[in-house]
């Protein structure tokens, strides 16, 4: 494996052990659950939200270490960016693990978020990665209080 390879590897196992904004704020203005039926994952995402920026986000839930590791990198990555950068995040993110772009990952602005870049290989994977990321969309967007991958 490549070096940058186990690096990554090693963020996705840390993030996975111990996952941050591991609670959910209280009180929060918007909380979605976000379930991904596929592999089982399930997810509960709590926001503040001050104007347009993300105040605070945290998460409670189960699931397979892909998922727990990208909710727990996507509430450092989001907190305290405004709506429209969590939504470019998201693209990128989301471009990155689908891999039809054919572009390389966008790591600059991903940061961290580029750990999830072997997800493509694992086509099973995909909707681990992103559910949270789908969830944290429809709790900006305020439209549903629930969602599923499927
Ligand atoms: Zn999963």
């Amino acid at each position: 494996m490549s070096e940058l390879g186990a690096l990554y590897r090693e963020v996705i196992l840390d993030h996975s052990k111990r996952p941050r904004n591991f609670q959910i704020p209280d009180p929060s203005d918007r909380e979605v659950v976000g379930h991904n039926p596929l592999c089982g994952d399930r997810l509960r995402l709590g926001l503040v939200m001050d104007g347009d920026i993300i105040r605070d986000i945290g998460f409670r839930g189960n699931g397979c270490a892909i998922s727990l590791a990208a909710a727990s990198t996507m509430t450092e990555a989001v907190k305290g960016r405004s709506r429209a950068e969590a939504a470019q995040l998201f693209d990128s993110f989301h471009a990155m693990v689908d891999g039809t772009t054919g572009q390389p990952a966008d790591v600059e602005r991903l940061g961290k978020l580029a750990a999830f870049a072997g997800v493509t290989e694992f086509p099973m994977r995909i909707k681990c990665a992103t559910l949270c990321w789908h969830t944290l969309k429809a709790a900006l967007s305020g439209e549903a209080t629930q969602i599923t991958t499927e």
